[in-house]
């Protein structure tokens, strides 16, 4: 581990100042029909030599899948309009898995993409069995599954099945959301990030799974949130504890980089941003340190990280549903 950094990329007070009057958006609605298709690039590229190879190359499979089912438009209700901007205005998550009936086409789309993941399989993969196991899961077993993932109820889950049956979830919030944010653009524009901290994401309520550091017009130096369900990103404070808002004893850690020569290379892409008021952790990923970065597939290949800062004490906040553990704290606000 590094010794804990202060990022000198950060902008000064007068940056910030200036940077106020310009119009950063506050909330990025997801592009189903790119974002999986990223996700699966870069997890094959974190894959090259990674310990953890054979299940980031299962992932990025399945993110093709998905990928390819994100293609076509689902044939899905309209949102309800009113009780989108009514929820917004009062800070509610719009499309909370306690207020939004989750359509049944959605076991359709994930059952055609968990097919298509068979098909790509290599015949000998261990994974095999899993899949088919899954997919010949009965809907009530089905639906019971995503209510307690959905609920971060991880007693009773099926930890092998979990990540692929939230892939199909992540893809059916994340259709849902796009669609929601182009029919109504104006109720999400003008809505604000919630109070710090904003621990859950305003679209869903669930938890993030990391921040990211964004690059590119209008964009440096700005942070935000990324949603483990829907895909949405919520802009926050660039230094403060995503779990308690503290902005004191702030700490980043990294695994260190490491060069050709087993010399330190680069400032580290993902780092550990640790609280000392409440000794949560959230990852940060830097797209002016790697472009690539993506915060579900950074977070995945950067376990190692995890198990070093939770070594030293520290609890995470935020999930990951590509890989779940068994957790003490609620992965979910307590519905309303
Ligand atoms: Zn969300
Ligand atoms: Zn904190």
């Amino acid at each position: 581990m590094t010794t804990p950094t202060h990022p000198s990329e950060l902008p000064s007070p007068e940056q910030i100042v200036l940077r106020a009057g310009l119009d950063i958006p506050s909330f990025i609605a997801p592009k189903p029909t790119a974002l999986f298709a990223e996700r699966a690039l870069r997890l094959r590229q974190l894959a090259a030599g990674h310990a953890m190879r054979e299940y980031l190359l299962l992932m990025a499979v399945v993110c093709e899948a998905l990928h390819e089912r994100a293609q076509a438009h689902p044939a899905l209700p309209p949102p309800d309009a009113e009780s989108v901007a009514q929820a917004l205005a009062s800070a509610q998550p719009p499309l909370a898995p306690q207020r939004l009936a989750r359509e049944p086409s959605w076991r359709t789309e994930w059952r055609a993409a968990m097919a298509q993941v068979l098909q790509h399989l290599p015949a000998d993969s261990p994974a095999r069995a899993t899949v088919q196991a899954v997919i010949a899961l009965p809907d009530a077993a089905l639906e019971q599954q995503a209510e307690r993932l959905l609920a971060g109820i991880t007693l009773g889950l099926d930890m092998a099945a979990a990540p692929l049956i939230a892939a199909g979830l992540q893809l059916y919030w994340t259709q849902r959301l796009a669609a929601t944010a182009a029919a109504q653009p104006d109720a999400f524009k003008s809505f604000a990030p919630p109070a710090s901290p904003a621990q859950h994401c305003p679209c869903c309520g669930s938890l993030p799974t990391a921040s990211i550091t964004r690059a590119g017009q209008g964009f440096k130096g700005q942070r935000y949130l990324h949603c483990a369900l829907c895909n949405a990103q919520w802009r926050t404070e660039l230094i403060h504890c995503c779990h308690c808002g503290s902005a004191k004893g702030i700490q980043y850690q990294a695994l260190q980089a490491v060069g050709d020569a087993g010399t330190p290379d680069t400032r580290a892409a993902v780092e550990a941003e640790t609280c000392e008021a409440c000794r949560h952790y959230l990852k940060i990923v830097h797209m002016e340190r790697d472009a690539h970065v993506e915060p579900i597939a950074d977070d995945l290949a950067s376990l190692t990280l995890d198990l070093l800062v939770s070594d030293a004490g520290y609890q995470r906040h935020g999930t990951n549903l590509l890989l779940l553990f068994g957790d003490s704290e609620p992965a979910q606000p307590e519905p309303a």
